[in-house]
């Protein structure tokens, strides 16, 4: 009966759906990401944490623990963990406990780093996002959840610099005491583009609450990404951790790669030694930095310089009254006020910029899903091939309000509505009424004058309607496509339909 005790990550797997193969393998990912919060001092001392100052000059005596001095809790640190669990419907400790993790390292002159161990300030929680779904080749998405396990607060360490030194490296404490939330996932995830669009999801989360800048080239946002690969239904196999990925695009290449790696080894008989390893963008490979160690070999001991971080619910509500409406909120609102999708209401919701664009379109033009197709459709795309963000969009969500009043009335069609919505995006020019009218682009409703030309188009294509006549769909379109093309594209095209039946019948 010596069954061995599953670890708790195992434990948290037990009844999880197997998750889509890879040469047979089950892809496992957990993450552990760092986002830098963003206070003005550091987490147990005054020195400023603003990036890219003269190396070592904001350091002072508490973030190197000199004889003498003794951390104090920075308030706004505290208050933004609060924040973040109240975001991802967490549970916040009423009193949680630093611990010092200790190790040598050149930028960590303590020898110790002041973390959270055994009790975390913040407790489970989950990240909910959509993916396109892999199945049946249908263009559905699905939702998915990713369980957190805690977010702990912890000072960040100093930089060891190598770059511009010959044969000896420098050492920049700036950054030593700057306050991190190091977020921690249950393995939860089953691909690289799960991972992706967790981290992009959680990225989003802290940006949005204004806890974290979300700067990734600074380090603002960095993630380790533990991966594992496993045949179906095995326990978990053994994890490596690709330390540091500082962009989407970086996690996405290091993630495929280790997975191609690490199924080569198992294949190739090699067992997969636990390691944190590191990604070569130039190469594109992942290679090992050192074996891991385990938590034993920190010596983890609650900090005597600190007494339990105690959180009062009062405190936790008057946070809670403060924040911002979150992203999940709002799009449950969009779907409730606007009856809007929960697909549509959660796209819009990406961004803060682009929520306040689609309201003030839906609110302007009183049209919410005609709205939301084209925030999410036209303005994106121009977005996209301009890469830039909705804040630098040149056409104004109250400018896009109109126009799409103009599609609801039937003043234009669709196509008519894109060139004029082509004309605001590249012109120096703002009343939409003023454009359709010296475009001439208003639909035709005048029925007098489609007849007209519908009557052209039958008298021009004997063909297409004598197939027509023989059953063949297809000569039908051909002649709706003539018709609207015959009115430059201002024919209503319902009309049109009706009126070329009506002809022909
Ligand atoms: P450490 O600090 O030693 O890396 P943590 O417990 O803080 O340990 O984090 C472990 C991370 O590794 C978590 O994100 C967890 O989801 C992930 N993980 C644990 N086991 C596996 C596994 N077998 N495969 C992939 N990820 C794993
Ligand atoms: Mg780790």
């Amino acid at each position: 009966m010596s069954e061995t005790p599953l670890n708790p990550f195992e434990q948290a797997q037990a009844g999880r759906p197997t998750g889509p193969l890879v040469r047979g393998y089950e892809v496992i990912i957990g993450f552990e990401t760092h986002a830098q919060l963003s206070t003005q001092s550091k987490i147990f001392s005054r020195a400023s944490t603003a990036f890219g100052a003269e190396p070592n000059t904001q350091a002072c005596a508490v973030d190197l623990a000199l004889p003498g001095t003794l951390p104090v809790m920075n308030r706004g640190a505290v208050e933004r963990a609060i924040e973040f669990g109240l975001a991802v419907n967490a549970t916040i400790a009423p009193s949680s406990v630093f611990a010092r993790k200790n190790y040598f390292y050149p930028d960590l002159p303590k020898g110790y780093q002041i973390s959270q161990y055994e009790i975390p300030v913040v407790q489970g929680g989950e990240v909910s996002f959509y993916l396109p779904s892999t199945g049946a080749g249908q263009a559905a998405l699905e939702k998915k959840t990713v369980r957190l396990v805690r977010a702990h607060l912890e000072e960040d360490a100093g930089k060891s610099l190598h770059e511009d030194f010959i044969g000896q490296s420098g050492i920049d404490l700036n950054r030593a005491g700057t306050p991190l939330l190091e977020i921690v996932t249950e393995p939860d995830m089953r691909s690289t583009a799960e991972a992706v669009a967790y981290a992009k999801e959680l990225h989003k989360t802290v940006t949005w609450i204004g806890i974290c800048d979300g700067n990734m080239q600074e380090g603002s946002f960095r993630c380790d990404a533990n991966v594992s690969v496993r045949k179906p239904g095995q326990p978990l196999g053994t994890r490596r951790e690709i330390k540091n990925l500082n962009s989407f695009k970086f996690m996405q290449q290091a993630i495929d790669y280790e997975i191609r790696w690490q199924i080569d080894e198992i294949e190739d008989g090699r067992a997969i030694q636990q390691a944190t390893v590191l990604f070569d963008p130039d190469s594109g490979e992942t290679r090992a930095m050192r074996t891991k160690e385990d938590a034993a070999d920190y010596r983890y001991f609650p900090d005597p310089d600190l007494p339990p971080l105690v959180v009062a619910p009062e405190w936790v509500e008057r946070v809670r009254g403060d924040m911002a409406e979150l992203p999940r909120v709002m799009a449950a609102r969009f779907v409730a006020d606007y009856g809007l999708p929960e697909y549509d209401a959660t796209t819009l919701t990406q961004s803060k910029a682009m929520a306040a664009y689609f309201e003030a379109a839906a609110r302007t033009s009183g049209q919410a899903k005609l709205a939301s197709n084209w925030v999410m459709g036209e303005v994106s795309r121009r977005l996209n091939l301009e890469d830039i963000g909705i804040d630098a969009a040149p056409v104004q969500p109250a400018q896009l309000g109109a126009l799409i009043a103009r599609i609801a009335d039937g003043t234009v069609s669709n196509s008519a509505a894109r060139q004029v919505f082509e004309i605001l995006w590249t012109e120096d020019r703002a009343d939409v009424d003023a454009i359709i009218e010296a475009k001439g682009l208003k639909q035709m409703n005048d029925t007098g004058a489609l007849e007209k030309i519908i009557d052209e188009v039958i008298a021009a294509n004997p063909d297409n309607v004598a197939q027509f006549k023989a059953g063949k769909d297809k000569a039908f379109n051909a002649l709706v496509g003539q018709a609207m093309k015959a009115s430059k594209g201002k024919g209503n095209p319902q009309q049109v339909n009706e009126l070329l039946r009506k002809k022909l019948q």
